[in-house]
């Protein structure tokens, strides 16, 4: 119980760190179990990762609050901001290394499943790391009492109980996902790919704050034409603009919002916290942002309707290197998008590359197209919507030549967005091109990969893999690091770890040498669905963030050591 962990923590003071590893059990603390699930080896190592759970009878969240699994979520959310804001306030170290410290993820703006917090019909649960006291390597054994038996139970009194939380904040947050999920599940129906209410703010504080800009924000408003209004359970009627299937293009001068636009449909994926400016804001779940990355390795992959006849007679069907240009990494990075299921392409000038996007009349006529190898995004975007039905959003400032092949324009003007589409058309048939057209009758074959079991083998075979994640940019599994930062649709660090276990998990129970990149995918993503993100780790962990299959995709295709069968 509470007071038997008491009297053992006053008992361990003096003594050595090592000693501190006979703690690790349950203890009964009336309101609340805590589980002690890890300790720590040395002060200065990976806190102690530890457990508490309510039963509902005593936590008290109304059943409405989490009866559906988009409820659930927000709900979950919710306590771990909560937690995670009271640790802030009350962390307290107390000694050497990660002494006295309460760690629980860190949640971005984004209302996601976090491994952190879980609440079911019996019970309520949350998990974070406790840094166990120690001056040097010796026991603080009364610092360890205080931390574990009042700091502890103080914060669950804080931020798990119902009846201690501002019910009507809780119940705005879990309605504004909800709306949000129902928002995007009427987009298809009405034939869009994102909707952008009315009244939302795009801009974020700085390129390294996600929080809304306040003061000088100037709030979305849609133009009439693009005009659509949606219902929602909670906030009723929510007129916005609403981007259609097809290719759309954003124009507009420079730093008149266009790339602001396009970062909040790439975030649309993801619900968002109330007051967030984009939580109204919703793209198509498969939409992915394509960009540039050159230097990445590419394992493998058939880019031959973009890049055929390389230097050397290179073959592109088949296509690897180590060290991939600006325009093969995009080419790449389109296929596996595909590949991995993306229905929706959202591109940015600022990261394309120029060779790659377009190529006009007068540099056609000074290179051939048989000295060329790169047949432009331009002459395969409409193809790749008539064959597949993808389709693509583009921000597009500085090339007129897009006219001909987009199905909407949109320009931003000083962050109002206008429906110019007839009077890029007009000018489109006024001033040609001409251009030749460079991309054949249709797209290309996609043909989807079997990747080699053992090339993404990072354990080399033994059991237990090292997973690392640094930020969102870069994950270590093993000897093996992979780069992120050009997958920029990840938004929290606990979502780079969940695909490191993924990646060893995919790897044991879902690759054998005739397996689909794309059903091993869907097949982990379906586990993690039906059973949790603790499937994908031996022992309960609490900083594991939900991700998609498309960013495990990505993930995979960025391993170095990938082979395809
Ligand atoms: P572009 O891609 O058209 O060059 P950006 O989208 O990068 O422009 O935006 C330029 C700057 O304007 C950024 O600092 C951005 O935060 C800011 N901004 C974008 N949209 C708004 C808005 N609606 N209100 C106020 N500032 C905005
Ligand atoms: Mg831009």
């Amino acid at each position: 119980t509470q007071d038997d962990l008491y009297d053992q923590l006053h008992r361990l003071d003096g003594q050595s760190y090592g000693a501190y590893k006979g703690l690790k059990g349950k203890y009964d603390f009336g309101k609340f179990v805590l589980h002690i699930d890890h300790v720590q080896g040395d002060p200065f190592a990976a806190p102690s990762r530890v457990r508490v759970v309510v039963p509902q009878v005593v936590a008290g969240f109304p059943r409405q609050l989490w009866e559906l699994p988009c409820r659930a979520i927000a709900l979950t959310d919710y306590l771990t901001r909560e937690f995670y804001r009271a640790t802030q306030v009350r962390q307290r170290p107390s000694g050497s290394g990660k002494s006295g410290l309460i760690g629980i993820v860190r949640p971005s703006q984004a209302v996601l499943n976090r491994s952190a917090a879980r609440v079911t019909k019996e019970t309520v649960e949350l998990r974070f790391t406790v840094g166990l006291p120690a001056f040097g390597r010796r026991i603080a054994g009364r610092q360890a009492a205080e931390l574990l038996c009042e700091s502890v139970p103080a914060l669950v009194e804080e931020t798990l109980l119902y009846n201690a939380l501002d019910g009507a904040k809780l119940q705005h947050h879990v309605n504004t996902a909800e709306d949000a999920e129902e928002l995007r599940s009427q987009l298809a129906a009405h034939n869009l790919v994102a909707f952008i209410a009315d009244g939302a703010i795009l801009p974020r504080c700085s390129g390294v704050d996600d929080h809304p800009l306040e003061d000088q924000a100037v709030p979305f408003k849609s133009p009439e034409s693009l005009r659509v209004t949606l219902r929602c359970r909670h906030a009723g009627e929510i007129t916005g603009m609403g981007i259609p299937k097809g290719i759309t293009l954003i124009v507009g001068g420079g730093y008149h919002g266009k790339s602001t636009l396009l970062r909040a449909v790439e975030a649309g994926i993801y619900n968002h916290v109330p007051n967030d400016g984009r939580h109204q804001v919703v793209t198509n779940p498969t939409a992915a942002k394509v960009r540039a990355e050159d230097g990445r390795s590419i394992a493998g992959v058939d880019i031959s309707p973009f890049i055929d006849s390389l230097p050397q007679g290179k073959s592109t069907q088949n296509f690897s290197t180590p060290n991939a240009s600006g325009s093969t990494s995009q080419a790449a990075n389109t296929i596996e998008a595909i590949e991995a299921g993306a229905t929706v392409l959202l591109v940015d000038e600022d990261t394309s590359a120029t060779n790659f996007m377009i190529r006009d009349r007068r540099m056609q006529a000074l290179i051939a197209k048989d000295r060329e190898p790169i047949t432009p995004f331009i002459d395969k975007v409409r193809q790749l919507f008539t064959d597949y039905g993808i389709s693509t959003v583009l921000v597009m400032g500085g090339s007129g030549d897009y006219f001909d092949v987009a199905d909407t324009v949109i320009a931003m003007d000083e962050f109002c967005p206008q429906d110019v589409t007839k009077r890029a058309k007009a000018i489109a048939a006024e001033f040609k091109t001409e251009r030749d057209r460079e991309g054949g009758e249709c797209f290309g074959t996609l043909v989807p990969r079997i990747i080699r079991p053992d090339s993404i083998d990072p354990s080399k075979g033994r059991h237990s893999v090292k997973l690392r994640a640094r930020d969102v940019d870069q994950l270590q599994i093993g000897t093996e690091a992979i780069d992120l930062s050009a997958v920029e649709q990840l938004v929290e660090p606990g979502q780079v770890r969940a695909i490191a276990a993924a990646i060893v998990y995919a790897q044991r129970y879902h690759m054998t040498s005739t397996t689909l990149l794309f059903e091993a995918i869907t097949a982990v993503m379906a586990d993690i669905d039906q059973y949790g993100l603790d499937c994908l780790t031996e022992w309960p962990m609490g900083d594991l963030v939900w991700f998609r299959g498309l960013e495990l995709a990505a993930a995979i295709n960025r391993l170095r050591t990938l082979q395809i069968e």
